[in-house]
């Protein structure tokens, strides 16, 4: 079996659609698997709305009703008639989701959001499967939620990895094309969960290692992985090859062309993962596998914006222990914060931490109460890895420092942007 993933930015309009058709037609449709994202931006548009019910604010059918036009307006533009069932499923969805909301009683946000978040990912891949199969693609849907067993930690479950084998396998068979889900699973009461923002890569990954798959590819609008994002840096290199380790290191300085828990379950099993343009489904794209570090080797540019830097000490100018760090990073782990950057001296500890969860003030509140604290949200963490002084150099020019830490591969500063 091989595993195709195909992001959002694949499927956000209906030529994107037709375009997977063309990759599934050139590269096969048996024996696969293919997991696919919400549509375009549908998953910040359901966040949106997530936000509006919460906030009781009468956008909210508005919201709802522009995010059907937007799937709607992709359907007319692949099917011929308003008839194909492709309408009715679509239809279901938006009916799951606005019952969902009208009926809820939980206040509990995380919750709320799966419930909610999953409809992007339950519409595309419904109707991605229902276009391969109008241009003559045959393949089987599948609820990906009654394949994903996870905890209950909503919005960044954690995946019960022997249930999960057992299900997928019972549900999967060589030989056809099947199509499902990214980023969701169910937990032990059948609610929805999801594995954190851009979790659909993660779970190619998953399926792959209990498929013991041939591989996995996921299918991009770039050339493969990078040395840098072209939207942010300069004359970009294509990597040919990446060695697992160094992929998991650029995943976890924050490249965004993988997803960092993505690539562990591959490592285990030693399963190549090829990062391709769905433009240019021919070339080679890049191969994340076993492999020494990358090649060509070059400095490669990571960066991470609307951070939050964090500086501590203790209010009576006496030093800072461990006891401190650990009671800090419980603290961290408590508020759901992720520590991105540590530097500490023998009076001050700081951090650069990025604040997805919007927790940042209540800690900072209570921090306050116990240490001196300083901070500047906003800044932002660049890394180079493989670093070189003319690399350091474009990096550093007009820019305001705040912090600057080196390790023998890797370099990285803190910026105020
Ligand atoms: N649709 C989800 C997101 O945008 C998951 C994914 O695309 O990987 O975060
Ligand atoms: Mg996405």
């Amino acid at each position: 079996m091989q595993v195709f993933k195909f992001g959002g930015a694949s499927v956000k309009d209906a030529e994107g659609v037709q375009n997977v058709a063309r990759v599934m037609q050139l590269m096969g449709a048996e024996n696969k698997v293919m997991v696919v994202s919400a549509m375009g931006k549908t998953t910040n548009a359901l966040e949106h709305i997530i936000d509006l019910y919460f906030a009781k604010d009468k956008m909210l059918h508005q919201a709802i009703s522009d995010l059907k036009d937007y799937h709607y307006s992709i359907l007319n533009n692949l099917f011929e008639t308003k008839a194909h069932p492709a309408y009715t499923k679509l239809n279901y969805f938006m009916d799951e989701l606005e019952v969902f909301l009208d009926r809820n009683k939980s206040p509990n946000y995380d919750y709320v959001y799966d419930q909610i978040v999953c409809f992007g990912e339950l519409i595309s891949t419904s109707l991605v499967s229902q276009y391969l199969k109008s241009v003559g693609i045959k393949n089987t849907w599948l609820d990906c939620r009654n394949l994903i067993d996870t905890d209950d930690t909503y919005r960044d479950a954690k995946v019960n990895w022997k249930r999960t084998q057992t299900k997928i396998k019972a549900h999967v068979d060589a030989g056809e094309l099947f199509i499902t889900q990214g980023f969701i699973g169910s937990d032990e009461n059948n609610f929805t969960t999801t594995l954190g923002r851009e979790g659909s890569d993660y779970t190619a990954a998953i399926f792959a290692y209990c498929l013991d798959a041939e591989n996995v590819s996921i299918w991009k609008d770039v050339p493969g992985v990078l040395n840098g994002d072209p939207n942010v840096f300069k004359d970009t290199v294509l990597l040919n090859k990446i060695s697992y380790e160094e992929a998991i290191e650029l995943a976890f300085y924050g490249a965004s062309v993988i997803h960092p828990k993505t690539l562990q379950p591959l490592q285990q099993k030693e399963i190549p993962l090829f990062v391709k343009s769905f433009y240019n489904p021919e070339n080679a794209g890049t191969a994340v596998q076993r492999a020494s570090l990358i090649e060509p080797l070059v400095p490669c540019y990571i960066v991470k914006k609307n951070l939050v830097l964090l500086s501590l000490s203790a209010l009576d100018f006496s030093f800072f222990v461990e006891e401190n760090m650990s009671e800090i990073f419980a603290l961290f782990h408590k508020y759901q914060i992720k520590v991105d950057l540590i530097q500490n001296s023998a009076i001050s500890f700081s951090v650069c931490v990025d604040n997805k969860f919007k927790n940042i003030d209540k800690l900072i509140e209570f921090l306050k109460a116990k240490f001196k604290v300083t901070y500047n949200k906003g800044v932002s963490l660049y890394t180079i890895r493989h670093f070189d002084q003319d690399a350091i150099d474009r990096i550093e020019k007009d820019k305001e420092i705040l912090l600057k830490q080196t390790t023998r591969e890797t370099i990285q500063f803190v910026v105020n942007e």
